[in-house]
């Protein structure tokens, strides 16, 4: 098996693989990919066949954690290996058009949008999709890099400034509530589970905080059927996220994620099955785990440096996963997940590493 990139996350971290006596390997571009302190590691560039074809004639299934890798890659690798989830969910999570249109024929709410290849291009979209709205470009967007928001006419040069010149897409702004997501998991033979619906905050474009379950019953099954009706039609095997606005009671779809996700960390201490373990059961053929929350859990990622933790694990039901990653503004280089009796006890205690994580980015930008 491959996973690109598994070192970083928790749950790779752990081993995954291994309990369920899978063997695993990693291959990546980095010679000091952190994924390296946990599985043999081969380093090679995601554009160079010959050792991609190389790497893949020593494995079963082949898997990514990384939204990046190409996707011709992966279709590169097909006859040789079993690509799981298939390749082409990978370059749907990867557009946002094709994203977007995939809702659209699938009858799942989204926010009105319109492709853009032009200025001329982009005041259309605004005459049609309507003020205020975001710009975005269709590729290699994350962590609310590569957008514009725009409240007015005025807005278009400056935003067409910013990002012209890619191909972009512009939506409707949805005045949400809150933002959810759901994970879903597709076995090899077509069973699915759903975890429950997390909620999640973003400061600056970056997750913050998970809090799961998040218990709506209309709202689970909205989101349970939409998930179920995308696994199918991608002939999906893993896990899949979908992160959706609720906005007026309703759920608006923002975007897919063709692989473990951020906003499912809270999984490894706070359900029955972590994502991690899904995922490898669902690319091996295996039964799927119970998909049940071990009391109210959260997740909080630490941006820049990580706190000491000693200072984490003195918060009551924290675990510490440091990604082994040096410090930098911006960069996602660990994660508390959390997991207490209550609800108002998570909250507190997830304030205080919130709280614990701001203090050390605000130090390492002083
Ligand atoms: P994205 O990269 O699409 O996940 O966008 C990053 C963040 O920007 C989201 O988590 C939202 O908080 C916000 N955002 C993106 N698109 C929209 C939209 N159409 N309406 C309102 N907020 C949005």
């Amino acid at each position: 098996m491959v996973v690109r990139g598994a070192g970083p996350r928790g749950g790779w971290r752990g081993g995954a693989p291994r309990p369920l006596g899978i063997d695993f390997r990693l291959y990546d571009p980095a010679p000091d990919a952190s994924g390296g302190r946990v599985a043999p590691l081969v380093v090679g560039a995601f554009d160079d066949r010959r050792a991609l074809e190389r790497f893949a004639a020593d494995v079963d299934v082949v898997t990514f954690d990384w939204e990046n890798v190409p996707a011709d890659s992966l279709r590169a690798l097909r006859g040789r290996a079993a690509v799981r989830p298939p390749a082409r969910a990978l370059a749907v999570s990867q557009d946002r058009l094709a994203e977007k249109r995939i809702f659209r024929r699938l009858g799942i709410p989204t926010a009105p949008f319109a492709a853009v290849n032009s200025l001329a291009g982009l005041r259309r979209a605004v005459a049609r999709v309507g003020l205020p709205g975001v710009l975005k470009t269709r590729r290699l967007g994350y962590d609310g890099k590569g957008q514009a928001w725009l409240h007015r006419r005025a807005d278009i040069g400056a935003a067409w400034g910013a990002l012209g010149g890619r191909s972009l897409i512009y939506e409707a702004r949805v005045p949400f509530q809150r933002e959810l997501s759901l994970l879903s998991v597709r076995g090899a033979d077509g069973a699915i589970v759903h975890y429950p619906l997390a909620e999640n905050r973003h400061e600056q474009g970056i997750l913050r905080l998970t809090s799961a379950p998040y218990r709506d019953r209309a709202l689970q099954a909205a989101a349970e059927s939409h998930l179920e009706a995308l696994l199918a039609r991608l002939r999906y095997v893993g896990v899949l996220g979908v992160e959706f606005f609720e906005a007026e009671g309703r759920l608006v779809a923002n975007e897919t994620a063709a692989r473990v996700h951020n906003s499912g960390h809270w999984t490894i201490e706070g359900s029955v099955t972590s994502q991690f373990e899904n995922h490898v059961r669902a690319l091996s053929g295996l039964p799927l785990g119970g998909t049940a929350p071990r009391g109210h859990a959260a997740m909080v990622n630490f941006i820049g440096r990580l706190p000491a933790a000693a200072d984490v694990l003195a918060v009551p039901g924290a675990h510490l996963h440091d990604y082994e990653k040096s410090p930098r503004p911006g960069r996602k280089v660990g994660h508390a997940t959390l997991v207490a009796t209550s609800a108002r006890a998570r909250d507190r205690e997830a304030r205080r590493l919130l709280e614990l994580g701001r203090r050390e980015a605000g130090e390492l930008t002083q």
